[in-house]
């Protein structure tokens, strides 16, 4: 397929002029949302534009490579053996910076049909969304397209039942339990989060992790080493309290001031199976606090005093409903 014949219908199915669709986002113009982008980059693979694929592949995904030369080479061998019939979007999702797009692309190599569906990992950084990674959904997706996978767990959102009730102790540490933790820290990272308890991934044990603030120069707060605390308890908590804002990956765009105690005793188990107490206080204690609720099914709404929860109930109301409707968040 050559540009001339592409005048008049833009590959990525859009119905536009590729003039007026992917062609400006090839030139160097940035894409709206990773929707957009997902459609160039189809687009940029039918029309054998490797630079494109290149330029908005995040250095974090699996399908990145120092070896620009190589890979441009199999993104342009990719394209030339494939016929590409057409790319839809099953769904789209963005919430800060990430974004998921659910695509299938309708294409065949050799005259067979490889055809596949993938949940897309898009990031933003800065103005510019780039592509994380990708989870194939069904089919077998051509090894240039996922050569490695992403693994994100998808989060419990407000009003989905595993949020609201204890959760059971951890009876030994298995190699799924292991498997878990690393996904939960994907997940965690990519969308930012400080701190991610298993019932928001929707597994209904007491395990968390955290990654342990650290205060920079600037006064405020950069994240540091990655712990995991399973069967915790939190005991001793001081007569001191504290009011400071937090929020939810399981509860979007909603943030509010919580008080907590100043300083906590934890009791503990590593993911090695060693048994840890420890005193902490501050940033470390309140995430600590936060995440410990997950597991006994509270969430830092619930610790809101009744007039402030009163005054948050229509935009958890309309919360829920866009959950419920898949909408952007
Ligand atoms: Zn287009
Ligand atoms: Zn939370």
């Amino acid at each position: 397929m050559n540009v001339e014949n592409l005048i008049k219908a833009c590959p990525c199915g859009s119905k536009q002029e590729y003039n007026d669709c992917c062609k400006p986002l090839h030139d160097g113009a940035l894409p709206k949302n990773a929707h957009a982008l997902m459609r160039a980059r189809y687009s940029a693979y039918v029309l054998d534009l490797p630079d494109y694929v290149i330029a908005t592949t995040h250095p974090a995904s699996p399908q990145y490579s120092e070896n620009k030369f190589g890979w441009k080479r199999s993104i342009s061998q990719f394209s030339r053996n494939s016929q590409f019939d057409h790319l839809e979007i099953l769904d789209f999702k963005e919430q800060h910076n990430l974004a998921i797009v659910t695509f299938t692309a309708y294409l065949a190599q050799n005259g067979h049909d490889t055809s596949f569906t993938e949940r897309s990992y898009f990031e933003k950084i800065g103005a510019q969304w780039l592509y994380r990674g990708g989870q194939l959904a069904q089919g077998h997706a051509p090894n240039l397209i996922t050569t490695g996978q992403l693994m994100l767990l998808p989060l419990a959102y407000y009003g989905e039942a595993i949020l609201n009730k204890p959760s059971e102790p951890v009876f030994e540490i298995t190699p799924a339990i292991e498997k878990l933790v690393q996904e939960m820290i994907q997940t965690m990272d990519v969308y930012d989060g400080v701190g991610l308890a298993a019932p928001q991934v929707h597994h209904a044990i007491r395990l968390f992790i955290m990654r342990t603030p650290i205060e920079n120069n600037q006064g405020g707060y950069g994240t540091g080493e990655l712990q995991v605390y399973i069967n915790p308890t939190i005991s001793f908590p001081s007569k001191e309290m504290w009011r400071s804002p937090e929020g939810c990956l399981s509860i979007p765009t909603v943030r509010a001031q919580v008080e907590r105690p100043h300083a906590i005793t934890i009791e503990y188990t590593t993911l090695e199976g060693k048994t840890l107490m420890r005193r902490v206080s501050g940033w470390e204690a309140r995430i600590m606090q936060h995440e410990y609720d997950h597991i006994e099914g509270i969430l830092f709404i619930d610790r809101l005093p009744h007039d402030e929860r009163v005054k948050l109930k229509p935009l958890l109301k309309n919360l829920k409903k866009r959950i419920h409707d898949g909408q952007e968040l």
